[in-house]
């Protein structure tokens, strides 16, 4: 059985004092039995990683170089993330690889380099609403996740957290129903399954406008093992209503 995993991705969100209220929010109505994770800026990892002592919140980060260190200006190597306390990175983020050109060959060096520094990434996959209205969905994911796949080798593929998220459902208050994410989802743990990794272990999260109001509808699917959300993490009460969804589930 695979533990449920819930990840607020604040993006481009937060001061110092709204990371303080948001915490303190959350501190307290952290379910049993889910593994929650917030990915701050940059600039308040270590902020975050002092305000989330004891409440049961890991952290995360939003993105990483692929490189370990050196000349390489605006840049933050795993090594780093690791050393203010994260556990955790998001990779290749579709606003990442739209707005930052990531390709699937630098995503997966971004997913080894987590990997090799300790961190668990939280690889991130989905498709364009014109990929998905010319048949290409599963296609375009599947691609997605073969491409790390072949980086990483079967055995480190199996540490990997994949997070569905259709692009066309991010942000924009349109979710994916609880069917249609099952369909990928499933898809994505067939792929791995096919090419050789222990797919019943990875946990494979829906992000898309995930909200307290559909959580429990798509945890519910057999192949939904959490969310990654958005917009509804920078609300302590709807974020902690997603986390209870996922334990209730
Ligand atoms: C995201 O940023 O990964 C995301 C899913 O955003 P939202 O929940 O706001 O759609």
């Amino acid at each position: 059985m695979r533990k449920k995993l819930v990840v607020g991705n604040w993006k481009m969100n937060g001061g110092q004092s709204q990371n303080a209220a948001l915490i303190d929010g959350v501190r307290g109505s952290v379910p049993e039995g889910v593994d929650v994770v917030v990915c701050p800026p940059y600039p308040y990892l270590a902020q975050v990683k002092t305000l989330v002592a004891g409440a049961g919140v890991g952290l995360g980060a939003q993105d990483l170089s692929p490189r370990k260190g050196g000349a390489f200006t605006g840049d933050v190597a795993a090594s780093m993330l690791l050393d203010v306390g994260c556990e955790w990175v998001l990779v290749g983020h579709s606003e990442r690889r739209t707005l930052h050109g990531e390709d699937n060959r630098l995503v997966a060096e971004k997913v080894a380099a987590a990997l090799d520094a300790g961190l668990t990434p939280i690889l991130c996959v989905g498709e364009t609403l014109d990929e998905r209205d010319g048949g290409r969905a599963e296609a375009v994911v599947s691609a997605q996740v073969a491409a790390v796949v072949d980086v990483l080798g079967l055995v480190a593929m199996a540490k990997v957290v994949v997070a569905y998220e259709p692009v066309w459902a991010i942000g924009t208050g349109r979710t994916a129903t609880p069917e249609q994410a099952e369909v990928m989802h499933a898809c994505i743990r067939e792929g791995l399954r096919v090419a050789g990794v222990a797919a019943d272990g990875v946990r494979i999260l829906y992000g898309g406008s995930v909200t307290a109001a559909n959580a429990a509808s798509l945890f519910a699917m057999p192949d939904i093992d959490g969310a990654l959300v958005g917009g509804a993490s920078l609300v302590a009460d709807g974020f902690s209503s997603i986390c209870a969804a996922a334990a209730a589930s």
